[in-house]
């Protein structure tokens, strides 16, 4: 069964003063002739991780634009989720072999969420998780209307071919894709309206806005980091391919340095990932004893508001994945005005300009090195902090992202493109 996920209401207005001029403007011209469209987004899980972090803008934004827009989440046992996460680890390289019964778990769940499908005008199916949905409908002699997208958040550069593979036929099912980077495209992918459309951040959502003076430092305070000390940290689910034992290992070579610096670590568990838990353990292990190394999660009740009050506090924001396929967190960091040390891989150096907003970086040791230079180097991290800030709002605030999705759905429909097109 499908679950409607309520949301709050957003106003494009209300941007304004954080976008470029004119931006405004363009994206109400161009979804003037959308009004009224029926719009489905589908995916996984409706909270944590960043594809729920985006929705719950994005389809509010959609809706004050006329649209008829709306959110959903499959519903999946937890074998099912274990099957998904398998999957997802197996598009990002690690070796997977599948079994009958997983095949199967993966695309009945697609069908027993298909069940009573009404029909919309675009439908924005989210990665692999529910992809097969328009697969099945059809297999099953159901004939679904509108135009459907497959949006692909997923780094698959070194996809396992057995798992691309089981995809693939899905996939092809579409209208169109949509990719956060060229690279990531797979082969066996049409090349008609295959969209390039990296996410993006919400500069209003309560993760984002600015907070007023000493509000980052009441949160540091009800969590125990010291904040006239030092502080960097990361926020991440934990997960293998974000690498917070190696973020520990850099937090530990430059406090050899720093004897004052403080870690924080953030993670959600999210509800689509199993391997949450798991991870957290692991995490708890390679701290040890350090008191300065602290690892907070939801549960601990730290949402939105609290992720905005460290990224804020912190020197340098750290997001040292090894796979990634876009990581809002690094927009998050940048748009703070704080230098970004990202792992050199996915779509982190679409927004960390090495050198210019912040570092790439291959190894913890490196890591490491960059947190040093950056701790003793406060016009470098303004510097950096404020390209970043600039470069979020040219390329990764959600207007841009909301006025991609009114262009694809344009190009679908069959309209002319926009003027600025
Ligand atoms: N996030 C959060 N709390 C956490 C961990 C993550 O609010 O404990 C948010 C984070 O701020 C970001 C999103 O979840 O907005 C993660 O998106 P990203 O693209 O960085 O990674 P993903 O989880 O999708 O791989």
């Amino acid at each position: 069964m499908l679950t409607t996920v309520e949301l709050e209401t957003r106003e494009l207005e209300q941007y304004r003063t954080a976008v470029l001029p004119g931006v405004v403007e363009a994206i109400r011209d161009d979804a003037r002739p959308l009004r009224g469209a029926r719009v489905l987004h589908v995916n996984a899980t409706g909270y944590g991780g960043g594809v729920a972090e985006i929705l719950g803008s994005m389809v509010p934004l959609m809706r004050d634009l006329g649209l008829e827009a709306d959110w959903k989440v499959i519903s999946g046992s937890d074998p099912f989720f274990g099957v998904t996460k398998a999957m997802h680890n197996a598009l990002q390289g690690k070796p997977h072999r599948w079994t009958q019964e997983e095949r199967t778990l993966w695309v009945e769940t697609s069908r027993a969420n298909a069940q009573t499908w009404e029909e919309y005008d675009f439908v924005v199916v989210h990665d692999p998780q529910p992809a097969p949905i328009l697969g099945v409908l059809r297999a099953d002699g159901r004939r679904p209307g509108g135009k459907w997208l497959w949006r692909c958040h997923i780094d698959l550069t070194d996809a396992q071919p057995e798992t691309w593979g089981l995809l693939r036929p899905y996939v092809a099912e579409y209208d169109g894709t949509v990719w956060t980077m060229p690279q990531y495209v797979r082969e066996g992918v049409s090349e008609a309206n295959r969209f390039i459309a990296p996410p993006a951040i919400d500069p209003l959502s309560a993760k984002n806005v600015t907070l007023r003076p000493g509000e980052a430092d009441s949160v540091l305070e009800r969590f125990s980091v010291d904040s006239p000390r030092p502080m960097v940290c990361q926020v991440s689910r934990f997960d293998p391919w974000k690498d917070p034992l190696g973020v520990i290992d850099a937090y530990r070579i430059a406090r050899e340095r720093y004897p004052e610096l403080q870690l924080v670590l953030v993670g959600s568990l999210a509800h689509d990932d199993p391997e949450g838990q798991e991870w957290l353990q692991k995490v708890l292990k390679h701290r040890s004893r350090d008191a300065d190394i602290h690892v907070l999660t939801n549960m601990d009740g730290v949402g939105n508001h609290e992720v905005n009050a460290f990224q804020e506090a912190a020197k340098v924001v750290i997001q040292k994945s090894t796979r990634e396929g876009f990581g809002l967190v690094v927009s998050e960091g940048l748009w703070k005005g704080r230098p970004v040390i990202g792992g050199n891989c996915g779509g982190i150096p679409l927004q960390v300009r090495d050198g210019e907003t912040g570092y790439l970086v291959d190894s913890s040791a490196e890591c490491g090195e960059r947190l040093i230079e950056l701790l003793s180097d406060e016009d470098t991290c303004r510097r950096m902090g404020a390209a970043g800030r600039e470069l979020v709002r040219e390329h990764f605030l959600l207007t841009r992202y909301l006025h991609d999705y009114v262009r694809m759905f344009r190009t679908l429909a069959g309209l002319r493109p926009s003027e600025r097109d």
